[in-house]
């Protein structure tokens, strides 16, 4: 039997705001089996692929690119909110539904050559992976695919990421 994924994903209506579901991952994170569960399908997918680096998109995405990356044996570059990284940064500013934001990685972590595997906890219109994959690509790197924990097709990621195959474990509709 497959494992249940959906169950060990807190479902949380209304947060942050009245109307939307939030798939809440640190039910994940609190339950071992569902935890090693991620990381192991991520090592099945990626242990013989042409991948030697990983890109983890603030916050929640650290939490599954860093076992994986220690676990590959991959460096594990960190692309942040504007201002938390003290070294010399190159910078990209995207939209979000109301406002923008700004995303950054340190200019010597990423360089050409690097295949990267691109992860976040969840992909929803995709508007902040593809900001970090044009980030990415902008110093040189290529991403080879993005792998995300959850996915909310219903958004259109797949077209809006065209061109960057992306893997999910769970959708949602
Ligand atoms: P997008 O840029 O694809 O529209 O939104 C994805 C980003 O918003 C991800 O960094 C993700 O962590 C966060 N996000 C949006 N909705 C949810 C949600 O329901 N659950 C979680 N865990 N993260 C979300």
């Amino acid at each position: 039997m497959s494992f249940d994924l959906d169950a060990r994903i807190r479902k949380v209506p209304d947060f942050p705001k009245p109307g939307i579901l939030f798939y809440d991952i640190t039910s994940i994170l609190m339950d071992p089996e569902a935890f090693s569960y991620c990381i192991e399908r991520m090592v099945e997918r990626y242990k013989d692929r042409p991948v030697n680096a990983v890109a983890a998109v603030e916050s929640r995405g650290f939490l599954f690119a860093a076992p994986f990356a220690h676990r590959m044996g991959l460096p594990l570059v960190l692309v942040r909110k504007k201002g938390k990284l003290p070294g010399k940064t190159r910078a990209r500013r995207f939209q979000l539904e109301y406002g923008e934001d700004v995303i950054e990685v340190h200019e010597a972590d990423v360089h050409e050559g690097q295949r990267i595997l691109l992860v976040d906890d969840l992909v929803a219109t995709g508007g902040t992976l593809k900001a970090a994959a044009e980030l990415l690509t902008e110093c040189g790197a290529e991403v080879e695919e993005i792998f995300c924990v959850i996915g909310l097709p219903f958004l259109k990621f797949r077209e809006y990421l065209a061109g960057i195959p992306v893997t999910t474990l769970i959708d949602y509709e």
